[in-house]
C-alpha cells in the first residue's frame, strides 16, 4: 500500500497505487463533474453544441414540443409578472424611447396610414355633426365643440 494524495480534496489515503487519483466516491464524483464543466466551458465545445441544438430545435416535432413548452412557462404568473417587468425596463431605455418614437413616427408617415388616419377624423368630425343635430333636435347645447 502507498500512501496518496486525493487530486480533489487534497487528503492522503491509502491505495494500491497512485493511480488511484481521489480518496473517495465523492472526490470520483466531482472530479467527473469539473471534467464536465471544463469540456462544455471550450468554445469548440460551445459551438458544436449550439451547432446541435439548432438542428435539433429545427426538426418540426421538436419545434411544436418548445413551442408548447414555451407557452406553458410564460402563462405561469411570477414568469408573466417578470416579462411585463423586463418589457417595461427595456421600453424606458433612452435609446429604445427615442427609437420606438421613431418608428412611430415613421408608421403614421406611411400613405396607407395617412389614409386611414384622414377617414378616422372624417368620420369623427361627421359623429361630432350628428350629436350637434341631435342635441339640437332636443333643444340642448352642442357642448362647446361643434
Ligand atoms: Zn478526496
Amino acid at each position: 500500500m502507498k500512501e496518496c494524495q486525493c487530486a480533489i480534496c487534497g487528503a492522503t489515503f491509502m491505495a494500491r497505487a497512485c493511480s488511484a487519483k481521489y480518496c473517495s466516491d465523492e472526490c470520483r464524483r466531482e472530479a467527473k463533474s469539473q471534467k464536465h464543466r471544463e469540456y462544455n466551458q471550450r468554445p469548440e465545445n460551445k459551438e458544436a453544441r449550439r451547432k446541435y441544438y439548432r438542428k435539433y430545435n429545427q426538426r418540426p416535432e421538436n419545434k411544436e414540443a418548445i413551442r408548447d413548452s414555451n407557452r406553458k412557462y410564460t402563462h405561469r404568473p411570477e414568469v408573466k409578472e417578470a416579462i411585463r417587468d423586463s418589457n417595461r425596463k427595456y421600453r424606458q431605455r433612452p435609446e429604445v424611447k427615442e427609437a420606438r418614437s421613431e418608428n412611430a413616427r415613421k408608421y403614421r408617415q406611411r400613405p396607407e396610414r395617412k389614409e386611414a388616419d384622414r377617414a378616422h377624423h372624417r368620420e369623427r368630425r361627421a359623429d361630432k355633426r350628428s350629436a350637434a343635430a341631435v342635441a339640437l333636435m332636443f333643444g340642448l347645447a352642442a357642448g362647446g365643440e361643434a
